[in-house]
């Protein structure tokens, strides 16, 4: 018998953490040749003040971006969108057809060996009744030997 949590858990697992790799925060603008406002990637040449006309942060605190340093956030970004899809294809790939598989293993699996398991632990329980043996001997945990 599978205990169903342990394939259900890790699929909805892997679909949460590809929602959650296409929801991390990124400037929505390609990279271009020029610098750039570290928060939405609007062009910072030529600008008289320190905030950025696009989003109104402090350019000094959300930082200017070098032309390479956008290149690779784009690619950064390229990478996490494409893990971020892969993971979720696969997750609804364990959810749909790979759900049903293990549904119907499971059900095989009780339909043969069910009977035998029932028999198995029939046995068990007669041997060890509840609440007999030598092991269910009450313990005092307060009175230490000496
Ligand atoms: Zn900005």
């Amino acid at each position: 018998m599978i205990p169903p949590l342990i394939y259900w858990l890790p699929a909805l697992a892997t679909l949460a953490i590809g929602i959650w790799l296409l929801r991390v925060r990124t400037p929505p603008v390609p990279p271009s040749d020029q610098p750039a406002c570290g928060h939405c990637g609007y062009p910072t040449t030529g600008l008289a003040g320190n905030d950025c006309p696009e989003c109104g942060h402090d350019l000094h605190s959300a930082g200017v971006l070098t032309p390479e340093q956008q290149r690779s956030r784009a690619v950064r970004r390229t990478k996490r969108r494409a893990t971020g899809i892969t993971l979720i294809l696969a997750a609804l790939l364990l959810l749909g057809p790979g759900g049903f598989v293990a549904w119907q293993f499971e059900r095989a699996f009780e339909a043969t060996y069910g009977p035998w398991i029932a028999r198995l632990n029939q046995q068990s329980s007669a041997q060890h009744p509840v609440g007999g043996g030598p092991s269910s001997q009450p313990v005092s945990l307060t009175t230490r030997p000496r």
